[in-house]
């Protein structure tokens, strides 16, 4: 299959160059609509999937385990952590949330992309542990009205949560530096649009397609 995943290619033509998949990390302050866009991203493209992370969090209303999280005890996230099964870990607010190596490292040698909803922390560390391999998107609220308004509409967390995450937000957003892209999210479609680009042209960069140097001596054979 050369279409890489995405349905608008339909080029017979285009060859197959083996590619490294990358870990496209979403981050933004809670209520910026990173849930919302990352929903989107995967129903857009078929060749990227989410890692699902371990929390210790309890579920909310509608989330369900093994998809939107692994819900976890501590003791199992203790266990996790120790055994070296976390490719990142964080505390956030008063819980514990961690990435899984495994499937991963599974998905990235199969040339698959990788899509994490993961906070600043998080970040830093996959971007320490695989440099070449992050591409790092921050999402901002347009303002500070439309944030709160997003958090409270939500309802599903305790006004005490929402308190707690407004006051957070901030100290979120000064991450913004750290990434390598950032959208400003007043209209979700023309938001899904960017993330879409950034993703496309990503996958383009000379030092994912491992195949390309097999493929450029074959070409000038021929030539
Ligand atoms: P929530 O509890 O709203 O689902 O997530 C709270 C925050 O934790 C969000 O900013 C989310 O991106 C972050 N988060 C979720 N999973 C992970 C993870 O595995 N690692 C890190 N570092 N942050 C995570």
């Amino acid at each position: 299959d050369n279409s890489n995943g995405n349905p608008n290619n339909k080029d017979v033509a285009r060859p197959s160059i083996a590619r490294r998949g990358l870990l496209y990390i979403v981050s933004s302050p809670s209520g910026a609509g990173k849930t919302t866009l990352a929903r989107r991203v995967l129903a857009a493209d078929d060749n990227i999937e989410m890692s699902v992370s371990v929390t210790t969090r309890q579920p909310r209303p509608g989330e369900t385990d093994g998809v939107d999280y692994h819900f976890v005890d501590h003791a199992t996230f203790e266990g996790m952590k120790e055994r070296g099964e976390l490719l990142e870990w964080a505390r956030v607010f008063d819980n514990f949330y961690g990435t899984p190596h495994a499937p991963v490292e599974n998905a990235i040698r199969q040339g698959k992309d990788v899509l994490f909803d993961i906070d600043w922390q998080g970040a830093q560390q996959l971007s320490g542990k695989m440099p070449g391999d992050v591409v790092r998107v921050f999402v901002l609220p347009p303002s500070g009205d439309v944030l709160e308004g997003r958090l409270k509409s939500r309802a599903q967390d305790p006004a005490d949560v929402v308190a707690k995450r407004m006051a957070a937000a901030s100290s979120e957003i000064s991450h913004w530096p750290e990434y390598d892209y950032v959208i400003v999210n007043s209209e979700i479609e023309q938001s899904t649009a960017a993330a879409l680009a950034i993703l496309s042209a990503e996958r383009l960069k000379r030092a994912r397609l491992l195949g390309l140097s097999d493929f450029v001596r074959k070409l000038q054979s021929a030539l």
